[in-house]
């Protein structure tokens, strides 16, 4: 199954993701994270990216479709995939037509109030990529791996909401775009991450291990 995920920052997105890939068995594919590995590679994509990520800022449309044409060129990509966090401009979303076809598009939202406070709270894992909110965490420990935890730059406040500015300007023509082809599902994102799962499996047909 082709899967976008789509929904402002915060919103569980990539906790999600990771859920429903282990239960389709299908790759993960966050821009940001992939972003993210470029700058902890030292690579010139990384240093570029970060002018942009740290300010809230979108990454320029060429190098974001040029990264995600490379990813979904790799293997793994046959059975299917997830894709988090791309796209996020109109732009991105016409360029991926010529790329791949869609299955499915998961629209999850939630109050903003809630998702900045969900934000000012991350936590993420230097060592293997997953968040966490401090709320279920007793340490700056990965509870996973054991490595370092530390807070995105682009979660800080204000930083948080510029990024919420960004995802306002540019959401309401993706969701339009892709409310035309039909292949929109939309779920509720203010709930429990287990009923956010179920949901999601539920709408999206796909089978519960
Ligand atoms: P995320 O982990 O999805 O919140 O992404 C972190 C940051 O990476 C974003 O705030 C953007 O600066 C950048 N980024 C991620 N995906 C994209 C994209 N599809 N287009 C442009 N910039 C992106």
């Amino acid at each position: 199954m082709k899967l976008i995920f789509l929904g402002p920052p915060g919103v569980g997105k990539g906790t999600q993701a990771v859920r429903i890939c282990d239960i389709l068995d299908i790759p993960h594919i966050s821009t940001g994270e992939l972003l993210r590995e470029e700058l902890r590679n030292d690579t010139e994509l990384g240093h570029v990216a970060k002018g942009y990520t740290s300010q809230g800022k979108l990454v320029p449309d060429n190098l974001i479709i040029e990264m995600i044409k490379e990813r979904l060129d790799v293997p793994d990509c046959k059975k299917g995939f997830l894709l988090d966090g791309f796209p996020r401009t109109i732009n991105q979303a016409i360029a991926l037509e010529s790329i791949t076809d869609i299955d499915m598009v998961v629209n999850i939202d939630a109050p903003h109030d809630l998702l900045l406070e969900r934000i000012s709270g991350r936590r993420m894992c230097s060592g293997c990529g997953k968040s966490y909110h401090i709320s279920h965490l007793s340490s700056e420990i990965c509870p996973d791996c054991g490595a370092k935890l530390y807070i995105r730059e682009d979660d800080k406040i204000e930083t948080a909401r510029k990024r919420f500015e960004i995802y306002e300007e540019e959401f309401g023509d993706i969701l339009d775009f892709y409310r035309k082809k039909g292949i929109i599902v939309d779920i509720d994102g203010a709930q429990t991450i287990d009923v956010v799962t179920e949901n999601i499996i539920k709408n999206i047909g796909g089978n519960n291990k």
